[in-house]
């Protein structure tokens, strides 16, 4: 079967800035493909070229079957799209801005996609009577998602979908990507968060400096291996509880400050978590963080050498 996807050494200049490298990258069908990257990596620049909002300076770029040059209001139809940047400021409501979208690009008939618009609004709490240049960022973005999903198109493309969503409606979405899948739809999704990728994506690709550094299962790419670490313990021998943590397996760039009789530790712990917990345990533990560090961290120090080549 053909991947829906077809992505072979994709190149894209701006003048002399080289945006996207040479990129290799295929998503098969009913698949969830998670692009995902620091700020700058390439990731909006790939998918604006599967939708012929820009075009490769060489490469080739194939969705379901079609080039996207070609493909014309057709192959559109078929194609959900979400832009990094949305960009809604027209004085008509919501759902008489979806009813237009509904029209020029429903595959299935009008009605049927409007019942879908009104359902997703519902549970992504959205207003639909009002203007849509009056809605907050996050709930433009709503918008933005349903456009994409309304139709209940084969592919779904979505730059950084979850940007200005609450953590609940994320999770509301991370559900309508699952029941997506579940429905033998195929989505490309990107973003530069970890654990929204862990969560719903089949295969992911890491981006960085227009590069793919990494692809496989999310669990292979150990990039959630790494957590930064905060504790403040109580302990009146502050040298010796030093030596403890200086003995962790995987704990590096350990800081500790001493102040009456509290300790407080800070470091980043690449690999198993249990050897650390195990040397918190005999202390009275005051206060614990245990957090994902940013994107660009985690990707530089597993992937630095790729990154900088
Ligand atoms: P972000 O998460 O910040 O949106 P991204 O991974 O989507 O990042 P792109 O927007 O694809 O990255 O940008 C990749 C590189 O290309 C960046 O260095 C960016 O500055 C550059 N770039 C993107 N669009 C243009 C443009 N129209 N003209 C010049 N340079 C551009």
């Amino acid at each position: 079967m053909t991947d829906t996807i077809e992505i072979d050494r994709l190149h894209k200049r701006y003048g002399s800035r080289v945006a996207v490298h040479e990129l290799d990258l295929h998503v098969r069908p009913g698949t969830v493909f998670g692009l995902i990257g620091p700020n700058g990596a390439g990731k909006t620049t790939t998918l604006r070229t599967l939708v012929d909002i820009i075009r490769p300076s060489s490469g080739t770029v194939r969705i379901l079957g079609e080039d996207p040059r070609h493909g014309g209001a057709a192959l559109r139809r078929r194609i959900g799209y979400v832009p990094g940047e949305l960009h809604l400021e027209g004085r008509a409501s919501g759902h008489r801005t979806l009813s237009f979208y509904a029209q020029v690009s429903g595959t299935r008939d009008s009605a049927a996609t409007l019942r879908t618009a009104r359902d997703l609004a519902d549970r992504l709490g959205l207003d639909l009577s009002r203007p849509v240049r009056t809605l907050s960022k996050g709930n433009k973005q709503k918008v933005g998602l349903i456009q994409a999903f309304m139709h209940r198109p084969e592919l779904l493309i979505l730059d950084e979908p979850t940007s200005g969503l609450d953590p609940l409606v994320q999770r509301e979405f991370l559900q309508m990507v699952r029941e997506a899948k579940d429905a033998g739809q195929t989505v490309l999704l990107s973003s530069h968060v970890l654990s929204e990728i862990q969560q719903a994506a089949d295969e992911v690709a890491v981006l960085a400096n227009g590069r793919v550094v990494a692809d496989g299962d999310v669990a292979s790419l150990r990039l959630g291996s790494i957590r930064r670490v905060r504790a403040e313990l109580a302990t009146t021998d502050a040298a010796a509880a030093r030596a403890d943590f200086d003995r962790v397996p995987g704990l590096t760039g350990l800081e500790v400050q001493d102040a009456d009789g509290i300790l407080r530790l800070s470091g980043t712990i690449d690999g198993a978590i249990d050897p650390f917990i195990k040397a918190l345990a005999p202390f009275e533990v005051r206060d614990l963080t245990v957090e994902e560090p940013d994107l660009e961290e985690s990707v530089l120090r597993l992937y630095g050498a790729e990154v900088q080549r």
